[in-house]
């Protein structure tokens, strides 16, 4: 039996797992998919928000100022690509600068420093693409860029090096509360034990919650599709630029990532739980709102389009509190933006000042929270790379052409916690198959990899788990 078990391997779960490995704690992480990061924390904009959007005294105020704050020191902990790049809500009229007054003001009695209103000649030099209709904008220095899978990788990993269990493919399907403990029961009949459960199921947290009897808590999606631009355009902008909100909504921004590509999105639509498609609809109001805020941005140059979807809640707030209903255990329902920006917040939050009533949290002094950072070797000198390729000769092979990611970085990533399982978890982890080509070139000799390395038939390959294989049989 666990003292915690955490549902849902996402930024959310990832984060409060590693905070709870702090602690002498048996803990284990239950998720239904074939790895972890596969809800919203692998497709989103990777903001870490400065905090001037959200409604002040809202939790999402309160998580979003102290994630910012917490974010620099948590990613470098764990070798996680960050850059404080600030953002700019660009204006095109009177009525929008005045708006953005309204903005600084909300983003001060957040806590956000460093708000400030500069005029369109200040924009015009910070970002020369802007669209030259813009008359002004709302500079936040303190906004920056985050690479969403790789923080929820690397929590889950750093947790797991200090411990922590993860179990994949366990949808909870059911909660039976026995005496002093919970039995969770999988979807394909499994049972797990635990004292103490902590519900970070994103789009499945309403779910989770009903189960526990706390119906109240209502989870809808709402989706938000994208269009991702080669790193050969990468430097067409620096900052995160935004639109004034309207009542018709944020728009869309664009941005660079930490991986220097560039990204514009997302739409917003209310959706079905797992629609992540794209659409030409979505496409052609993302290219529409694009065209707006630069002048002559790089579209020629799109690698792909995506969705992600946003779990929102019916209190237009995150929930994170203990069950109303079911001592034992603690909903994270509905985090959606900026939930990014504030998960190592709400974990900090939620170990220290929820589990802690539960349970007497104990320190762990073993806990190391470092963490190497993954895949870097295209970055390293030539001397370096030849150090490691004479220790690891697997190192001198380039698997994917377009990212130069190596063998060595491929079999790294299938070999170190949490372990990468099929073809795009490794994508996720290492970047090999998010060039131009798209995998094309690469794809091949990876599921040959997984294949050896974990002595299955390359018909057992998956490019995310049961029912995605990608070789049905031998052909010629
Ligand atoms: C389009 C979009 C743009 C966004 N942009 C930003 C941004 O720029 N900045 C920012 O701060 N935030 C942003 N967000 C919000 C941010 O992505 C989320 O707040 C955050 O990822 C939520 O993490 P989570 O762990 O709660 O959910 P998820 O990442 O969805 O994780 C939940 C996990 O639970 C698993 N699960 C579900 N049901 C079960 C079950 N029954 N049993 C076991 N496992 C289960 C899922 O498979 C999933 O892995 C954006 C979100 C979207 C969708």
């Amino acid at each position: 039996m666990f003292d915690v078990l955490v549902i849902g391997g996402g930024v959310i779960g990832g984060t409060i797992l590693r905070e709870l490995t702090k602690y002498k704690l048996s803990i284990c992480l239950l998720e239904k998919e074939n790895d972890v990061c596969m809800g919203q924390s692998k497709a989103n904009s990777g903001i870490v928000h400065a905090g001037f959007d959200a409604v002040p005294n809202t939790l999402k105020a309160k998580f979003n100022v102290i994630g910012n704050k917490m974010m620099k020191g948590y990613t470098k902990e764990l070798g996680v690509k960050y850059k404080n790049n600030g953002a700019l809500v660009v204006a095109f009229s009177q009525e929008e600068l005045a708006v953005l007054e309204k903005l600084k003001a909300r983003g001060k009695a957040n806590g956000v420093n460093g708000l400030e209103i500069i005029s369109a000649s200040k924009l015009k030099r910070l970002e020369p693409n802007v669209s030259n209709q813009a008359v002004g904008a709302l500079y936040a220095k303190t906004s920056g860029i985050v690479c969403p899978y790789e923080l929820t990788i690397a929590s889950i990993g750093n947790a797991m090096d200090n411990g922590a269990t993860l179990i994949t493919d366990f949808e909870v399907a059911d909660i039976v509360k026995r005496e002093n403990k919970f039995i969770v029961k999988s979807a394909f009949g499994k049972e797990i034990e635990g004292k103490i459960i902590i519900n970070c199921a994103g789009l499945g947290s309403g779910k989770i919650a009903s189960l526990v009897g706390d119906s109240d808590i209502e989870v809808k999606a709402r989706k938000g599709e994208y269009i991702l631009i080669d790193r050969e355009s990468g430097g067409f902008i620096s900052h995160t630029l935004f639109f004034v909100p309207t009542k018709a909504g944020k728009g869309i921004l664009a941005t660079q990532t930490v991986d220097s590509n560039l990204l514009f999105g997302p739409t917003a639509e209310e959706t079905e739980k797992e629609d992540i498609d794209t659409s030409a609809k979505g496409m052609s109001f993302v290219i529409e709102k694009v065209n707006t805020i630069l002048e002559k941005p790089p579209l020629f140059n799109t690698i792909t389009s995506f969705a992600g979807a946003r779990a929102f809640s019916n209190r237009n707030d995150f929930i994170i509190e203990e069950s109303k209903n079911t001592k034992g255990v603690i909903h994270c329902a509905g985090i959606e933006s900026p939930g990014l920006t504030s998960a190592p917040a709400i974990a900090k939050f939620v170990v220290e000042e929820l589990v802690s009533k539960q349970t007497e949290l104990v320190k762990n002094k073993k806990f190391n929270g470092k963490r190497e950072s993954e895949s870097c070797f295209k970055n390293l000198s030539i001397k370096k790379k030849n150090k490691i390729i004479k220790k690891d000769s697997s190192y001198g092979k380039i698997v994917c052409r377009c990212e130069q990611i190596t063998e060595g970085e491929i079999l790294h990533a299938i070999r170190t916690n949490p372990p990468a399982k099929n073809i795009d978890a490794i994508k996720r982890r290492t970047r090999s198959g998010m060039g131009r080509c798209q995998g094309g070139f690469c794809q091949p000799y990876i599921a040959d990899l997984i294949a050896k390395e974990q002595n299955i038939a390359l018909t057992e390959v998956t490019k995310k788990g049961k029912g995605s294989e990608i070789l049905l049989k031998v052909t010629k």
